[in-house]
């Protein structure tokens, strides 16, 4: 029986696992389990398959096939699960709140606009209506319809559940993976708990991935991008679309009236700890769109770590026979899983129409 092994029970390796052929193949899942330190449970849950692109490429088309694909996902784990991963599909409006940024937005609304003719900008009256703070000769915005969103954090929990139903998939959790080595095509991986054997080896372990490939001696580099998020609980109910301003701040509504606010980007920084000046500016910025959240509860703060590679672009695919990665989704890495866990998956067991669309984004360049 092939034992296929992945490191990371993050989005990539939960929705690999569920897509992989289980025919003849006995998989593992090895996670730590660090709080903060798995990026998936921290996320926003933003399907932003618009708000995140200014042009055409091939990550924006994987993006927009996963967008379509996520009501069936969430769907799917319902019955699998009977957990609600509360997709919501109200829209995102994407504003600029000072003049530098109002170029910006036009040159993404002009390209989105191209592709979709449901994408509209706000009108002065609208803009005023919905962000009263802001002077309408320095802000603009306009309105993504289909960019949705879910609860990453139950989404996540709900991937975890799934796979762990399934007779073919042992998860070890709590269980940190110290060192691997290869010997001819096989891979010892040494853990906390105990040395695995694999014949494939799946590193998906989020923005530790380039540090483990390391110990293999392949250099993929991958680097932090920490974040900072709050959640806050509030008696408005004037906003259903998620606000995502161009300086970075957003407020994605979610059940029941809460509201998840954030996050910052602070590239190198391995930090598991809020820093209160980015929380204090996600306050700011976030009162300064939307004033009627300033009577609010405050849930809870958290920080999590993004998974980045210098030119921005996913890393994804084989990078020795028997040896793949899936890595380097930043802050799409939620929105990207269904269809990455799909290609993977299928790559993995030899689909040559998953390697030919993976090709763009191949660790070996
Ligand atoms: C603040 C924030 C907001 C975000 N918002 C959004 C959003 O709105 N929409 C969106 O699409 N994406 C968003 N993202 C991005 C998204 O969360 C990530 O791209 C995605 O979760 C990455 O998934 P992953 O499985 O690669 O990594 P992770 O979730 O980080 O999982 C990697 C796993 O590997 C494990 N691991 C690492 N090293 C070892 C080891 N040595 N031994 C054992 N286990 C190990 C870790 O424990 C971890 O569980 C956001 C991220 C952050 C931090």
């Amino acid at each position: 029986m092939l034992q296929t092994v992945i490191i990371g029970a993050g989005v990539m390796g939960l929705s690999i696992a569920r897509q992989l052929n289980h025919k003849g193949r006995h998989i593992h899942i090895i996670d730590r389990s660090t709080p903060r330190m798995n990026a998936s449970y921290a996320a926003g849950g933003m399907l932003g398959a618009q708000n995140e692109f200014f042009e055409d490429t091939p990550l924006y088309r994987l993006a927009m096939a996963s967008r379509a694909m996520m009501p069936e996902t969430a769907e799917q784990l319902r019955k699998e699960t009977h957990m609600d991963i509360e997709l919501q599909t109200y829209g995102l409006i994407k504003v600029a709140t000072c003049a530098a940024h109002m170029p910006d937005v036009e040159k993404q609304f002009a390209f989105l606009s191209s592709q979709d003719h449901a994408i509209y900008q706000l009108t002065p009256a609208q803009l005023r209506q919905r962000f009263p703070n802001c002077d309408t000769e320095t802000c603009a915005a306009f309105k993504i319809h289909d960019d949705g969103q879910i609860n990453a954090n139950l989404y996540t929990q709900a991937l975890l559940q799934s796979v762990a139903k399934r007779p073919h998939i042992d998860l070890h959790l709590h269980t940190e993976v110290m060192h691997i080595t290869q010997t001819d095509d096989h891979y010892h991986i040494a853990t906390s708990r105990g040395v695995f054997y694999a014949d494939q080896l799946i590193i998906a372990a989020g923005a530790w991935s380039g540090t483990l490939l390391k110990q293999l001696d392949i250099e993929l580099p991958t680097q932090p991008v920490k974040g900072d998020v709050k959640l806050i609980e509030s008696d408005y109910t004037g906003l259903k679309e998620t606000i995502f301003n161009m300086n970075g701040c957003y407020i994605v509504p979610k059940k029941p009236n809460r509201f998840l606010i954030g996050a910052t980007s602070e590239l190198d920084n391995w930090s598991t700890h809020n820093n209160p000046t980015n929380i204090r500016w996600l306050d700011q910025e976030s009162l300064h769109m939307i004033p009627a959240l300033r009577q609010h509860r405050v849930i809870k703060t958290w920080t999590g770590i993004r998974p980045i590679t210098p030119d921005g672009i996913p890393i994804m695919g084989a990078i020795r026979p028997n040896l793949y990665v899936s890595t380097g989704h930043y802050r799409n890495g939620i929105l990207l899983s269904p269809i990455v866990g799909q290609l993977m998956a299928q790559l993995i067991d030899g689909n040559s129409n998953a390697k030919k669309q993976l090709l763009p984004f191949s660790p070996i360049k």
